[in-house]
């Protein structure tokens, strides 16, 4: 099911909901800056190639960071996310599925 909404001027809104973030991603952190959803945060991959939360006191083990989608369900598809990424490395669904 294709979602969409009505802009204030009666246009149609057709969110793009954030799905992921693949391993090319720099951990940045632009696109956590700009999302007011708390849908992603900040994580990091460790020599044995873990997941881990950046913030856990994990840092010595962190070989580099990278972000989390680990709430997509609270994503309002606005897109601002994928206008900042300066990898291209996000995928984006109009469903909410
Ligand atoms: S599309 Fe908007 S709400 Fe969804 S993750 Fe990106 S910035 Fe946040
Ligand atoms: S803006 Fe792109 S490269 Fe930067 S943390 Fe977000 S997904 Fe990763």
């Amino acid at each position: 099911m294709v979602v969409s909404f009505v802009s204030r001027d009666g246009s149609r809104w057709f969110p793009e909901y954030l799905s992921r973030i693949d391993a090319s991603c720099i951990g940045c952190g632009r696109c956590f800056k700009v999302c007011s959803r708390d849908v992603m945060h900040l994580g990091g991959i460790t020599d044995s190639g873990d997941i881990v939360d950046a913030g856990d006191g994990a840092d010595d083990e962190v070989e580099r960071l990278l972000m989390i989608v680990d709430h997509p369900g609270r994503c309002i598809g606005c897109g601002a996310c994928a206008r900042v990424c300066p990898k291209n490395c996000q995928s984006h669904i109009t469903s909410s599925d």
